[in-house]
């Protein structure tokens, strides 16, 4: 049988020691750190966590250039930590949810606010404001077997050098573990899938010519540079 074209290639991210993960779904919890949640114009109650999804294709590795994307006039930066996940499983025990953890990285959850909004104040899906090409860049992975796990440490962002997102890690108002137990409760996690934990408080705009870097105590950072719009 032949097939119509070619498959498209695994996307693959980078690990610290040298190896390759290959990525298999992503997962963005929202609103996880109060301060944000606030800015947001949402109460930080410790309401259930709440997630989407996004397509593997739109992880892209630290230093790459990403063009601004089409149909927006306010592209956002996230910084994140982000959960690489090493083991399979459903249901996961809040106990037992650390076993499930391969690594973690830096990474930043790229997002077209204007859309994002309009489809939040209208109760319609986030995808064109979540989902969206490069929107996904993440730095080195660190297996969690040389770093342990990350339960406190700063994580920041600058803009062009600037300060523009402080925080702790700490201050997730739902940890790894219970990320982790709450996603397995809806989906079979699998090897390979990244969960973006939530950003801290500070989301901003960027414009074509930024360098965007998240750095988390204890990782590499992730820089990113956006570029034109892409026309093709
Ligand atoms: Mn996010």
């Amino acid at each position: 049988m032949t097939t119509q074209f070619a498959p498209p290639p695994p996307t693959i991210a980078a690990c610290s020691d040298g190896t390759q993960l290959p990525v298999r779904r992503v997962f963005c919890i929202g609103r996880n750190y109060a301060a944000h949640a606030r800015e947001m114009g949402k109460d930080p109650d410790r309401e259930p966590p709440f997630f989407f999804t996004k397509w593997a294709e739109t992880v892209v590795s630290s230093g790459t250039t990403i063009p601004y994307p089409t149909e927006t006039n306010n592209f956002h930066y996230e910084a994140e930590l982000v959960i690489a996940v090493g083991r399979g499983g459903r249901s996961v025990s809040t106990d037992h949810a650390l076993d499930y953890v391969f690594g973690y990285a830096a990474g930043l959850d790229m997002t077209r606010r204007d859309l994002q909004f309009e489809a939040r104040d209208k109760g319609r899906p986030w995808d064109t404001g979540k989902n969206v090409e490069y929107s996904s860049p993440l730095g080195l992975i660190h297996p969690a077997s040389k770093v342990g796990h990350l339960e406190r440490g700063r994580i920041a962002l600058t803009v062009n050098g600037e300060l523009r997102q402080d925080a702790d890690l700490a201050e997730m108002i739902w940890d790894v573990p219970e990320i982790i137990a709450y996603v397995s409760r809806f989906y079979r996690l699998e090897p390979g899938d990244l969960i973006y934990s939530g950003t801290p408080a500070g989301v901003g705009a960027v414009e074509i010519g930024d360098v965007v870097e998240v750095s988390i105590d204890g990782l590499s950072s992730c820089v990113i540079t956006i570029g034109p719009v892409a026309r093709d």
